[in-house]
């Protein structure tokens, strides 16, 4: 998968150095996740709070170069669990959750970074940020509350062309001054690597097909 990630990068004419794979380990075995931390993957991701405690509370301790990206919704009361398990929160979506957050930090004396994940389909089933109040947003999660916000995050509508929302997001993030730039799945990675990607979030291209996930996602 590395390999595919470097050639979308250089296809791209971008540096494969500026493209990190985050290995989305939600629902995989044990077996699944030590196969990967043996090829020296140690970005994962995961959208879980609980299962991803379960899955690397123990593992972590032996891996000093782990890093940890939470990329499902967040609710307020599991903000102090994900503040102390994640490194990178790439879900902030509300303002009370950045309330929440910074409650969290304050009191655990960790310090994850956060993206902004924006609904650039405007979707009202999906989680993010509409584009209009991501400025807004931005601004209350830094100056209010003192995070650490480093780019922005989006999941584009399935049934949708995929590269104008990753150039969308490229562009709002291009005006704010952000960096970080998560955006690109499993079908779509290439597409967003073009666009300016500097996160790819890929779970079943790597892993292989998930099993079902308990409940709704
Ligand atoms: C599951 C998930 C992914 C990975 O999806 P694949 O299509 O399996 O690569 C990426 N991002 C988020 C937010 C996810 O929930």
């Amino acid at each position: 998968m590395r390999a595919d990630i470097e050639a979308a990068a250089l296809a791209a004419e971008r540096d494969p150095a500026g493209v990190t794979l985050v290995a989305v380990s939600k629902t995989q075995e044990p077996d699944a996740i030590d196969a990967a931390l043996a090829t020296g993957q140690r970005v994962f991701g995961e959208n879980r709070v609980q299962e991803a405690q379960g899955r690397w509370g123990p593992r972590r301790a032996g891996l000093p170069h782990l890093q940890l990206r939470l990329i499902g919704p967040l609710q307020s009361n599991k903000a102090e669990d994900a503040v102390a398990l994640f490194d990178v929160i790439e879900t902030l979506d509300r303002a009370k959750m950045a309330r929440a957050l910074a409650d969290a930090i304050q009191k655990t004396g960790r310090d994850p970074t956060v993206l902004i994940q924006v609904n650039t389909g405007a979707e009202p089933q999906k989680a993010g940020v509409l584009v209009p109040d991501v400025a807004s947003l931005l601004a209350l999660a830094r100056h209010e509350y003192g995070l650490r916000v480093e780019g922005l995050m989006a999941i584009p509508p399935v049934d949708e062309a995929a590269a104008p929302h990753f150039r969308r997001l490229f562009q709002i993030a291009a005006n704010e001054g952000l960096s970080v730039l998560s955006m690109g799945m499993s079908n779509d990675y290439a597409a967003a690597i073009a666009e300016g990607a500097t996160h790819v979030r890929v779970g079943s291209a790597l892993f292989g097909e998930r099993k079902a996930l308990p409940g709704p996602l």
